[in-house]
């Protein structure tokens, strides 16, 4: 694991958001948002539950890099699902409205149903239900869908590289066949987790053959398919930036077949640039990460398997909250930390992706940090 560990030294909260907890103090948390170097706010949280998975995509997991010997982390390592809800709770007072739970392979972490049925009593700083969403390649989704609905989960996000078993194997570097994928994605929508929403990482010579074929299947069917751009994230997958297919290409592509109309962001930080088909056949997205970055409305906050905090997806080191929360931290030490932290945040990575210096930097795996 090439995340670098950071010792932290314990600091009394600075930000008066970070000055807990109910009633009163809930309301000045929304007069004075908790703020980064860019004027961002902190709105979403994603949570890596493991950094397992059941499948070995190219681009995330290469099966030469996460082989047999691969040391992922210790069980003792992994936060519980008593710390994941009470760092949960920590970033909800600060102001996390959403939150989504991702890995690695989420669906493989014993018991999370459970955690979710814990999240999900949460409410945000405004009094709103907390929306509780989970990323899953969908391969254990048949089975789970009920299950995760009936213990609070919101939405799922299912990713989907291809619909042909060839392209989808090769993709996802397994055996798995793409009915068992439909079939999850069937299950989520009868249990009433729609919309669904399906990425698909688009990479050049891979399976850009499949973005029509995707767009007609998914078209009228109720399922939101976002496109993806291929992402140089981690170190282990080889990126390079003509095996990334534009955004722009996507949409050329698909507008052929069916003319496209633009829609309004559907909310503050939205990332995916949202498509309608102009016959009404539904609606489809692009998450044009390298073509057209978004950070200058990035709110995003990530919490690794092992409690760390990351302000960036590209980032290459985070701040442990895992060991002040074994060592008994309360959860305003936590807030502060976390504050803190918040307000020194200046990350840019896709803006600055261009200077080689940026580029070059270690980076943690995306399995790990959460997609
Ligand atoms: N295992 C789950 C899954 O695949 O949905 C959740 C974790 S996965 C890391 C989260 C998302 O990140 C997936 O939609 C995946 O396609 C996307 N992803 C992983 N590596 C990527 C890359 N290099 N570029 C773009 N997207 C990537
Ligand atoms: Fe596993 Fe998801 Fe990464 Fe694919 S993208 S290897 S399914 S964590
Ligand atoms: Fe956010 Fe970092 Fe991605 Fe920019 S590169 S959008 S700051 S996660």
């Amino acid at each position: 694991m090439s995340a670098a560990s950071r010792i932290i030294t314990f600091v009394p909260p600075r930000h008066p958001a970070a000055i807990d907890l109910a009633g009163k103090d809930r309301a000045r948390d929304f007069a004075l948002p908790l703020l980064d170097g860019q004027q961002r706010p902190l709105r979403d949280l994603r949570i890596s539950v493991t950094d397992r998975c059941n499948l070995r995509c190219t681009y995330c997991m290469p099966r030469e890099v996460f082989d047999q010997d691969y040391s992922f982390l210790p069980r003792g390592d992994l936060l519980t699902f008593e710390e994941i809800e009470r760092i949960a709770q920590v970033f909800v007072r600060l102001g996390v409205q959403k939150i989504r739970l991702t890995g690695g392979e989420p669906l493989l972490r014993r018991g999370i149903e459970q955690l979710i049925e814990r999240l999900s009593r949460m409410q945000t700083a405004t009094g709103e239900p907390l929306q509780i969403a989970l990323t899953t390649n969908g391969v254990l989704l048949a089975r789970k869908a009920r299950a995760l609905r009936d213990a609070g989960l919101s939405r799922v996000t299912v990713s989907l590289d291809g619909l042909s078993d060839a392209t989808f194997r090769r993709m996802s570097g397994s055996d798995v066949d793409v009915h068992t994928i439909l079939d999850g994605i069937a299950a989520a929508q009868s249990a009433g987790l729609a919309p669904v929403k399906v990425n698909m990482v688009v990479k050049r010579g891979a399976n850009e053959h499949e973005i029509v074929p995707m767009a007609e299947y998914f078209r009228s069917s109720g399922v939101v398919l976002r496109f993806i751009e291929y992402m140089d994230v981690g170190t282990s997958n080889g990126w390079r930036m003509d095996e990334v297919v534009p955004a722009r290409e996507i949409l050329d592509r698909i507008a052929v077949h069916h003319p496209l109309q633009q829609l309004e962001p559907s909310q503050l930080g939205e990332v995916a640039e949202r498509w309608r088909y102009a016959d009404g056949g539904g609606e489809i997205g692009v998450i044009a990460s390298v073509t057209q970055a978004f950070c200058h409305e990035c709110s995003r906050a990530r919490i690794s398997t092992d409690g760390k905090l990351y302000t960036c997806l590209f980032a290459g080191d985070g701040l442990d909250l895992r060991s002040p929360l074994r060592a008994g931290a309360s959860d305003r030490g936590l807030s502060g930390l976390v504050a803190d932290r918040w307000e020194q945040r200046n990350d840019r990575y896709s803006q600055q992706r261009h200077l080689i210096s940026v580029r070059n930097r270690d980076k943690v795996e995306m399995s790990y940090i959460g997609g």
